[in-house]
């Protein structure tokens, strides 16, 4: 095994298994007013006792509403290169979620900066707003650079025509909580979850959605959504259902607004 399969094999475990498998205590998006107080009660002193303090005392919390002080600016074109995978099916217990294989190749490159595709999950409803708007679902490619560098890609999702790529997804995603579907012989291709506009995008400084949620996330969050039908919205929601954080403030950050096509 290569050296870089072992780094992102234990990147992998670390960002993935946190908030469960670790020492971290368990959570619900029910109680998300209160992550920040939740005690770790193998720690007895201040701050390790409260592992998930910075949702409640970061000021560059994620989501946010992409529309709220919005800078139209010349930023960098997203080069998404994804490749078709024959992934892991995890239910993390808070999401429906894929894990890309080890030796996946399929990364995200915003300018010299590559980050490594780990995972990607789904959320019911949408967690980023635009203009207040709750979209009924959102999607959340997540990349890790060997240095730990996490940034996140993500799509709105609106009900309309069916995705065949999350029916895929659907119907190989265990039932059970912290199971996982690996070795199914099955490829998924990320790139069918996107729109066609992969230029017009959000772009924000942010944090992880979920404890401990860690800051210095960068955000990208296209302008465009995608589609899945109300039938895979009923499936999603036999998972998790609000399974999305509540909207942040921007406390004095702006939104950069990627705008390609003069519109
Ligand atoms: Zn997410």
């Amino acid at each position: 095994m290569k050296m870089k399969s072992v780094f992102l094999g234990i990147v992998l475990l670390f960002v993935l298994c946190v908030p469960f498998s670790f020492a971290g205590p368990h959570w619900t998006h029910e109680e998300q007013a209160d992550w920040g107080g939740i005690e770790d009660p193998a720690q007895t002193e201040v701050p390790l006792m409260y592992p998930y303090a910075v949702c409640s005392i970061g000021d560059h919390q994620s989501p946010v509403d992409l529309a709220a002080d919005n800078q139209t600016e010349k930023l960098n074109n997203l080069k998404i290169k994804y490749y078709p995978d024959e992934p892991v099916f995890f239910n993390t217990g808070h999401a429906v979620q894929v894990n890309t294989s080890l030796d996946y190749k399929g990364r995200l490159k915003v300018g010299k900066e590559v980050y490594p595709l780990i995972q990607f999950h789904f959320h019911e409803p949408s967690e980023h707003v635009v203009n207040q708007e709750v979209f009924p679902a959102e999607l959340h490619f997540v990349h890790v650079r060997e240095n730990g560098k996490i940034a996140v890609l993500g799509v709105l999702i609106r009900e309309g025509a069916e995705n065949a790529t999350l029916q895929t997804i659907l119907d190989n995603m265990p039932y059970a909580p912290e199971e996982e579907n690996a070795d199914t012989g099955i490829k998924i291709d990320p790139l069918s979850l996107l729109p066609q506009n992969r230029k017009d995008y959000y772009a924000l400084a942010g944090s992880l959605t979920t404890p401990p949620c860690s800051e210095g996330v960068n955000w990208y969050v296209l302008a465009e959504p995608i589609t899945v039908s109300e039938s895979q919205l009923g499936q999603l929601k036999d998972y998790y259902s609000n399974n999305a954080r509540d909207v942040q403030d921007l406390n004095g950050r702006s939104v950069s607004n990627k705008k390609m096509h003069n519109h």
